[in-house]
């Protein structure tokens, strides 16, 4: 049985808290697109770790953690990332790496912050992890497969071809000191014996997995709204962040994906640039920063202050459909209680009139939010249990929403903690 569990928005939806939780009755997690430059944060029995590359599934001493080959794989970040919660006495993890993921190469680091550099004011709000330059590669077919670490010749010719190539831009565009291959080459030779034990076929692997009747859980990166295709180009990331590449980024076949969990935050957040309809600023947004997330809404990779924003229905709605939705996980609704009324964004107002279909980028940049406010339920509802318990306004604004966007909300998130949860059986439910 193969479940995914995908953002509907921009990311930093509490997809990394619902992953670990499902993970203990998961045989597998695999990571399929993306790489770091994002993160999950998961608080567990060993503490509070931030992950940007190993699976959240690494904290179970019975789950194999994998790296797709749909991920843009920086092996240093691996490395340290697998020393950071070893060294937290958390068991080494099993970790498999698909011998078909590609690597981000020191200078698609370079080259992403050169390029942001040189567009100033213009840019893209990268993290300059090197991964616009890593899949712009990657489709160039001139990027580099973990597998050809492991032919010296392919290597050695790669290489100096490659450098021609990067050389031309490093001194003509953005006027850099130029890379040297035998440097490069012996970066390679190291990347290789770090990663040499984890190599496998993965594809092969779940083939396997998947006739033995193991549990596999996808872990998507950042939201609907950040896929290159359906998100709000060009303020996207470079890989689909959508449940269905998980097939491809996985390698399995796309019926074998039987439940698609979108994790919906039950406020909204954003980084980087990019229309955001339902943005707050001011004193209401740094309270709800301050509030938010577990200790704040800050990235986990960058430490930046995320933008916040009320619940986007039109946004959620949007992005649950195209995950495919069966089930909505609908996180951090703890964080709300301090609020006398939640305002909730039903409807956006485009050149004089009101849609509810999440639109193009540039119509989206001129919509204006419209509001419905509801009462808010002024208490905490962290160690809640059951659905029952909720306070009768906390109650309506998940079933106000749920109606909103059209799919079952069948998990409420309580607390950041695993046992922070709520299972509700939803009308909505096919
Ligand atoms: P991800 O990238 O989608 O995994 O999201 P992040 O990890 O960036 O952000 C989610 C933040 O919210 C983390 O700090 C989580 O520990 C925290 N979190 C997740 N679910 C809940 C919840 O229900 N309540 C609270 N208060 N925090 C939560």
């Amino acid at each position: 049985m193969v479940k995914a569990v995908v953002g509907a928005n921009w990311g930093d939806e509490g997809k990394g808290k619902i992953t670990d939780m499902l993970a203990e009755k998961a045989d597998i997690i695999v990571r399929f697109q993306g790489g770091a430059n994002a993160g999950h944060t998961i608080v567990n029995n060993y503490g509070k770790f931030a992950l940007h590359t190993l699976p959240s599934g690494v904290f179970y001493n019975h789950t194999t953690s994998i790296i797709g080959n749909g991920v843009a794989l920086n092996i240093p970040i691996l490395f340290n990332e697998i020393k950071s919660i070893t060294d937290r006495n958390v068991p080494m993890p099993k970790i498999l790496v698909s011998e078909r993921c590609q690597m981000v190469m020191p200078y698609h680091i370079l080259f992403d912050q050169y390029e942001e550099e040189r567009l100033g004011g213009k840019s893209f709000g990268s993290t300059k992890s090197g991964i616009a330059p890593f899949y712009s590669d990657k489709y160039a077919k001139i990027g580099f497969q973990v597998s050809e670490l492991f032919d010296e010749d392919l290597l050695k010719e790669k290489v100096v071809r490659i450098c021609e190539t990067k050389n031309v831009m490093l001194e003509h565009l953005y006027h850099k000191p130029l890379l040297v291959p035998d440097e490069l080459l012996a970066t390679l030779h190291e990347y290789k014996e770090m990663i040499a034990p984890y190599v496998c076929d993965v594809s092969a692997y779940l083939d396997q997995a998947i006739k033995d009747g193991k549990t596999i859980l996808l872990e998507g990166q950042l939201g609907t709204l950040k896929d290159p295709d359906h998100g709000i180009y060009p303020m996207v990331t470079s890989s689909s962040t959508l449940a269905a590449y998980g097939a491809i980024g996985a390698g399995i076949p796309p019926y074998e994906i039987k439940q698609i969990v979108t994790v919906c935050k039950a406020y909204s957040s954003a980084v980087g640039a990019g229309a955001f309809v339902s943005e707050i600023f001011g004193d209401e947004a740094d309270e709800l920063r301050r509030r938010g997330g577990d200790g704040g809404e800050f990235g986990a990779t960058t430490g930046r202050p995320r933008r916040m924003g009320w619940f986007d229905c039109v946004a959620s709605k949007y992005g649950c459909r195209l995950q495919g939705t069966t089930d909505v996980a609908f996180t951090v609704l703890d964080v709300l209680g301090y609020l006398d009324e939640i305002p909730v964004c039903v409807g956006y107002e485009i050149d004089g009139e009101v849609t509810t279909d999440f639109p193009v980028t540039h119509r989206l940049e001129k919509a204006k939010p419209v509001l419905k406010t509801l009462p808010g339920w002024k208490c905490d509802i962290r160690g809640i249990k059951t659905y029952e318990e909720l306070p009768e306004n906390c109650r309506k604004y998940v079933e106000f929403i749920e109606g909103q966007i059209g799919y079952p909300i069948t998990m409420v998130s309580n607390g950041p903690g695993r046992s922070d949860i709520i299972y509700r059986k939803s009308p909505f439910s096919k």
